[in-house]
């Protein structure tokens, strides 16, 4: 992958970025994302925030070598304290990381995001903990995606201010994602529903304690749940 031949992930990612925002992508890694927004002439400016240091430096060579140092400010910085104040973004990506870690992110910088209009964000696993996050911040989904490539499973959250409340199965599988319903969802809530069941057979057999009484529990729960989804 380069910034001219983009993950479909990214591209999806990239989808969400309005024409003329001010983009700072968060764990850029070797800045693809940023670079293919300046190609494509989608934005003007954007930042890549690496906090560690051979990414950072993939980030620093590729926006070089592409020539768009003027246009990409590359800045080693821990989550959201790569955006400055006078940068005016608007609009900050976070991808390829898992749920809980970007939750964190958002949470350990979240004064950082009072100019931000539109987070986007594509969690590896884990999803629900941006859900939360949402929730207790007031933001609000505006947009959910879920596409598979290279036989792995990929969701979407696209999120702006407002406020909103999700219940249990809306947290867990994504509530726009939940109306649509599409292909892939149902493969991944089927293969997780699979995985439930053998998991809650294994416990079945063992000596049951407090821990494993909750966790059967809450698996025949989720069982329950996502089992109605599937059924209509
Ligand atoms: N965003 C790119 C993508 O989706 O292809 C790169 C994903 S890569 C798997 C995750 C990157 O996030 C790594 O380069 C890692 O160093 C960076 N990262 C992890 N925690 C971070 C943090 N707190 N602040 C900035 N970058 C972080």
């Amino acid at each position: 992958m380069n910034s001219e031949r983009l993950s479909n992930r990214l591209k999806t990612v990239a989808s969400f970025v309005d024409e003329g925002a001010v983009v700072a992508d968060i764990g850029s890694d070797h800045a693809y994302l940023p670079c293919f927004l300046i190609r494509t002439k989608k934005v003007e400016k954007a930042i890549a925030g690496e906090v560690a240091k051979g990414p950072y430096e993939s980030a620093v060579k590729n926006v070089r070598r592409e020539g768009f140092s003027e246009v990409i400010t590359v800045r080693m910085a821990d989550g959201l304290f790569a955006i400055e104040d006078n940068d005016a973004v608007d609009t900050v990506t976070i991808a390829g990381m898992g749920g809980p870690l970007i939750a964190t992110i958002l949470e350990s910088g979240k004064e950082r995001l009072s100019q931000v209009k539109r987070i986007i964000t594509q969690p590896n696993i884990y999803s629900r903990a941006i859900r939360e996050w949402a929730i207790s911040n007031a933001w609000v989904i505006i947009n959910e995606q879920i596409l598979k490539e290279d036989g792995k499973i990929y969701e979407i959250i696209v999120m702006e201010k407002g406020q909103a409340s999700y219940g249990e199965l809306e947290l867990m599988a994504g509530p726009l994602l939940l109306t649509a319903k599409n292909e892939v969802f149902i493969e991944k809530w089927e293969s997780e529903l699979s995985e439930w069941n053998r998991v809650l057979d294994s416990l079945g057999k063992t000596t049951e304690t407090a821990a494993i009484i909750t966790k059967k529990e809450q698996l025949t729960r989720h069982i329950e749940l996502v089992g109605k989804v599937l059924a209509t």
